[in-house]
């Protein structure tokens, strides 16, 4: 909890009980979930809060770099509580996203002209396939 509220000081964020509340349901979460599904959470112990609350903090809290942001095949939005080097793999069935590390990905060479034209400050990699549940399911 110290870096994040550290980070968020450093970057002018109040930090309420509510914004705490928040990014505890997305740590304590282990699907990189979407907005949707924090804010059902959080009505748990906070029924007054609005969705657009919840997914303005989430875009607050990914632009200062305490929670990522994820690519999606779905349409929304989806968060990752762990900002250190790490990889995806997605399954194209059930939209699970599981994380893993890999220290020869995150030195990928990258293409000389990304390192030109724009500035890097991050990489990660995304495979795609279909999980073991999946698959298992098939199979039955
Ligand atoms: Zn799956
Ligand atoms: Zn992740």
């Amino acid at each position: 909890m110290k870096p994040f509220i550290d980070r968020c000081r450093q970057a002018g964020l109040k930090v309420t009980p509510q914004r705490m509340a928040i990014y505890n349901v997305l740590m304590s979460s282990t699907d990189h979930p979407s907005a949707d599904w924090i804010y059902r959470k959080i009505t748990d112990t906070w029924p007054t809060i609005s969705f657009d609350t919840v997914n303005r903090t989430l875009l607050t809290f990914a632009e200062i770099g305490v929670i990522d942001m994820v690519e999606s095949y779905s349409l929304s939005r989806r968060f990752d509580p762990c900002v250190g080097n790490h990889h995806h793999f997605h399954c194209i069935r059930c939209g699970q996203i599981i994380d893993f590390c890999d220290a020869t990905l995150d030195n990928v060479p990258l293409p000389t002209h990304l390192g030109n034209d724009f500035t890097v400050t991050g990489t990660r990699v995304v495979i795609s396939g279909v999980c073991s549940e999946c698959a298992e399911q098939k199979a039955s």
